[in-house]
């Protein structure tokens, strides 16, 4: 094996490590240098890596003496604020530009696996006021929201409503005699329930809320909203927040509620990049209904990063576990096995190593076709932006589900030990299986993925299709017939192929199937009784992405 042991990591092997362990390693057929190389994108992202980690591990502030998992919910808080604070204080350490690699490795370093009471103020807040704000909001917000003089989170989910935004409740209704809005919770089902850092933290929100101008209701839009004194952090009169208590997981993070009682902000505290609300109540629309969907496909590239890293670590755990735990014999009298050489445990592990692998190359990828579609937005065109939002959203789906069923496969391949707080999976397993609700409900998605799938399709069928590469097969006019006869003699082309043709096959049984029923009931109807068979189509639709 061609190592060069000054490469960072080029052998993990210890003196004292576990015999089995070496010995696996020993074994292995690859060059390690390499396959980081490869897998990181780079050698120089392999070094930057290791030195993060030397940084992280040498600072005294990142190291805890007490296990989280042995700490009162509001410890945790506490602990991943003040780490959160230190660790912003010290961004010198990271490229901060580049969230994406260096800030989300340096950060799942420092906190864990879990959020923090500025999670939402760097993921979801300051994306907002970067995307959303006009050029005057952007020069008075944007510098104190990267001081942090404001801790922002991002209020959209209600007790009431989350996935179905349009009946959002909370109000926004325009005065125009004192050029203000009037935010206004009118129903228990209109508290705000769920954001990040809201519960203690955070003194400003993004809050989306129906805007009301001229007696006629525009939808929902986002507003800037001050919640608590900044000099006392005391709630603002007619604002009511608190934390919603403890959770499933990522208990690091304080989400909160949130309650207006007819509280009143300037007018130019509604984001007016796209649309505006003019001093005499006149609305003037977006340009184009899409534009905010870009920030939405970058937060779902970190998203599948997110949940590819989760699946890794947990496939590192159990393979590891696997290597050193002995039981039972293979051949009688010939001594107790490792029980990765059990062809039951191999199925059950190496299929979740695989799909961290596919998993994490689809977040590059998705991260370069956001780049690629953001710079031809700067040029006025939009064409593309549906089909990867699309794209996006589905990948996001079927990439968190499969995490939730890889970690728990880890987990049971563990036995016993995998139960215990020890082994690290229940701690991922509540932060990953989060990621199958927030940014969309996965069912939620998997059927906004069919609605545009069945839009292609009836262009197709039109002739006036215009699909990006990425969904260029559905139009295609092959006959679908596999070109692999054999496994051993198959090329990835073959694959591929065979997969775009399943795909194709099921996204026009699923058109026709739906147009057939659309004769007989309304067309929502129809959608609801085609709905199981419109998620499978746009999951496959999704794997063939993998
Ligand atoms: C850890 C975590 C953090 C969060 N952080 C934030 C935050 O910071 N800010 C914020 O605003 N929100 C946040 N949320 C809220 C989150 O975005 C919503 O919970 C999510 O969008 C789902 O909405 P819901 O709760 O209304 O689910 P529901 O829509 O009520 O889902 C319930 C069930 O109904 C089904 N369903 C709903 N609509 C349809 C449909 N049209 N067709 C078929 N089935 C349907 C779903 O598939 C699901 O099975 C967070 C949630 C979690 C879990």
């Amino acid at each position: 094996m061609n190592i060069n042991p000054t490469m960072p990591y080029a052998n993990l092997i210890q003196p004292g490590d576990n015999p089995d362990l070496t010995k696996e390693r020993k074994t292995a057929s690859f060059n390690l240098w390499k396959m980081q190389c490869f897998v990181y994108e780079g050698e120089e992202v392999v070094k930057r890596r290791k030195e993060i980690l030397e940084f992280v591990q040498s600072t005294p502030e990142f190291n805890d003496e007490i296990p989280a998992e042995f700490l009162s919910r509001e410890e945790v808080v506490d602990r991943g604020a003040r780490k959160a604070v230190v660790m912003t204080n010290k961004a010198d350490a990271i490229d901060t530009s580049d969230f994406f690699g260096e800030g989300m490795y340096y950060q799942s370093l420092v906190i864990g696996r879990d959020l923090h009471s500025m999670s939402l103020h760097y993921i979801m807040f300051m994306p907002t006021i970067q995307g959303q704000s006009d050029d005057d909001q952007m020069d008075e917000w944007m510098g104190p929201t990267a001081a942090r003089a404001f801790l922002g989170t991002f209020a959209q989910t209600e007790l009431g409503h989350g996935s179905n935004l349009t009946k959002l409740e909370a109000t926004a209704t325009y005065d125009p005699k004192t050029e203000e809005f009037v935010l206004h919770t009118p129903t228990l089902t209109a508290t705000k329930w769920w954001p990040g850092g809201l519960g203690k933290s955070c003194n400003v929100a993004v809050v989306m809320a129906q805007l009301y101008t001229n007696g006629q209701c525009k939808g929902p839009h986002p507003f800037f909203v001050p919640l608590r004194d900044p000099e006392t952090h005391m709630p603002m009169k007619g604002v009511t927040l608190g934390d919603i208590g403890p959770k499933f997981g990522i208990n690091g993070s304080d989400n909160g509620f949130l309650i207006f009682d007819h509280y009143r902000i300037p007018r130019r505290n509604m984001f007016m990049r796209f649309s505006k609300v003019l001093p005499d109540g006149t609305y003037v629309a977006p340009p184009h209904a899409k534009l905010g969907f870009g920030t939405m496909v970058f937060v779902r590239s970190i998203m599948i990063k997110d949940q590819a890293t989760q699946l890794g670590a947990a496939a590192v755990i159990g393979i590891r576990y696997s290597a050193v735990r002995r039981q039972g014999e293979i051949n009688e009298g010939a001594g107790e096995v490792q029980v990765i050489d059990y062809r039951t445990q191999q199925f059950r592990l190496l299929p979740q190593l695989a799909r961290a692998f596919a998993f994490l190359f689809a977040a590059y990828e998705i991260k370069t076709l956001y780049l690629n579609v953001t710079e031809q937005i700067g040029t006025g065109n939009m064409d593309l932006l549906a089909e990867l939002h699309a794209v996006s959203s589905g990948l996001k789906a079927v990439v968190s589900w499969e995490t939730a069923q890889g970690v728990e496969q880890l987990r049971l391949a563990c036995g016993g030990h995998g139960y215990s707080r020890a082994s690290a999976f229940p701690d991922i397993y509540t932060y990953a299986v989060g990621g199958c609700t927030y940014e969309g409900e996965n069912i939620v998605m998997l059927l906004q993925v069919a609605r545009f799938l069945m839009k292609c399709a009836k262009e197709v069928r039109i002739g006036n299709a215009k699909l990006a590469d990425i969904g260029a097969y559905i139009a295609k006019t092959d006959s679908g017939k596999s070109h692999i006869r054999s496994w051993r003699q198959c090329s990835d082309e073959d694959i591929i192929h065979d997969f775009e043709a399943v795909a194709r096959r099921m996204i026009f049984a699923s058109y026709d199937r739906l147009k057939s029923f659309e004769t007989t009931m309304t067309k929502k109807e129809a959608w609801n009784k085609c709905s199981i068979d419109l998620c499978k189509t746009a999951r496959v639709r999704e794997l063939c992405e993998l």
